[in-house]
């Protein structure tokens, strides 16, 4: 490959799987590895497999591994991104380990950087998904908790110390259930997976009836998942379409405030639920956001809608990463918009 140009390759590091993605300087995917995480192993058995499916990842490419000019992890957690030290990753039982060093090592030198996922997920369908062109998105990616980032000006908003796109733990209702965070009323603890599980097992104990439990029995997964979540909404199940209905009606609040609070292009719903369920998860959101809109036009001018990338999102924005580190891409403050009349 030509100098500059070459190859990255993202990677996407979850708490039950990775996936690595070998990317060329236009967006393209070019090979992919997935494989277990097994965090149960420790840390050194995680990194060995990072390191196996970048390389086959890479192989997948066609390409020599030398072609490589860096790789970038999107880890479910806190990192240092000047030391490559993950600070707390919970889902990984992690504290303070070398991954940017040790994979490194592992994989002959390459450079690596390291990065959130949820970020990187933000950033990817910011540069090759739904937010190509623009310079103002929000990402909103709904899993196991509510995560998300903000785009401003063609670049990740950041804050003033770094901890900027909490959105999962605005509150939406002070007298709600309590958040993971330990607060009381997030986004996260109204209308994330784990949530909508939480409800469907309240309403399943007071005797309401839904198949529900018996589709996660089936799946012999000891968490709800987003395919019975859409098992069971194509069935109709009753329960799981009011707890979802509840969930999206919370949803729509968030992207709501978020649009009156930046006046975004765009709202990229992303994560498990909204990859399987697509514009079906979205349509409510949508309708709800917009009652809250202040300026009428918003409803024309913004965007809300599902990912286009879905668990492309996180490893080609890990790369997108891995660009912008080294250098080879800019901000996109060429064609900013014209300030608002
Ligand atoms: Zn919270």
């Amino acid at each position: 490959m030509k100098n500059g140009t070459g190859l990255v390759v993202g990677v996407d590091l979850g708490g039950t799987k990775m996936h690595a993605a070998a990317v060329d300087e236009h967006g393209r995917v070019l090979g992919e590895a997935r494989c277990k995480t097994l965090p149960d192993e420790g840390a050194g058995a995680v990194i060995e497999r990072i390191a196996k499916i970048v390389r086959d990842a890479v192989k997948a490419s066609s390409h020599p591994l030398a072609d490589v000019q860096a790789v970038c992890v999107g880890v479910p957690g806190g990192v240092d991104a000047h030391t490559g030290i993950v600070d707390r990753a919970p889902n990984l039982g992690w504290e303070h380990v070398p991954l940017g060093p040790e994979l490194s090592a592992a994989l002959g030198g390459v450079r690596v950087f390291l990065d959130n996922d949820v970020r990187v997920a933000v950033l990817g369908e910011f540069a090759y998904g739904v937010g190509r062109g623009a310079q103002t998105m929000v990402g909103v990616f709904v899993g196991t908790g509510i995560g998300g980032g903000v785009v401003v000006g063609g670049r990740l908003h950041l804050g003033a110390r770094g901890a900027a796109g909490e959105i999962g733990h605005m509150c939406l209702d002070p007298s709600g259930p309590r958040c993971p965070c330990g607060r009381i009323g997030c986004a996260e603890a109204l209308a994330s997976r784990t949530s909508i599980e939480r409800d469907v097992r309240a309403l399943v104990k007071r005797g309401r009836k839904s198949k529900v439990l018996k589709l996660m029995a089936k799946e012999n997964r000891p968490r709800l998942t987003s395919s019975v979540i859409a098992r069971a909404l194509a069935d109709g199940d009753k329960v799981m379409r009011k707890v979802m209905a509840r969930a999206q009606f919370h949803l729509g609040l968030l992207v709501g405030n978020l649009v009156n609070a930046l006046d975004p292009e765009v709202v990229v719903i992303g994560g498990g639920i909204a990859e399987r369920l697509g514009e079906d998860f979205v349509t409510p959101i949508r309708a709800g956001a917009r009652e809250r809109f202040l300026v009428e036009r918003d409803a024309d001018h913004v965007r809300i809608v599902p990912t286009q990338l879905k668990d492309q999102a996180a490893p080609l924005g890990a790369a997108f990463v891995a660009r912008q580190r080294l250098g080879l891409v800019h901000a996109r403050t060429t064609d900013a918009p014209k300030s608002a009349p």
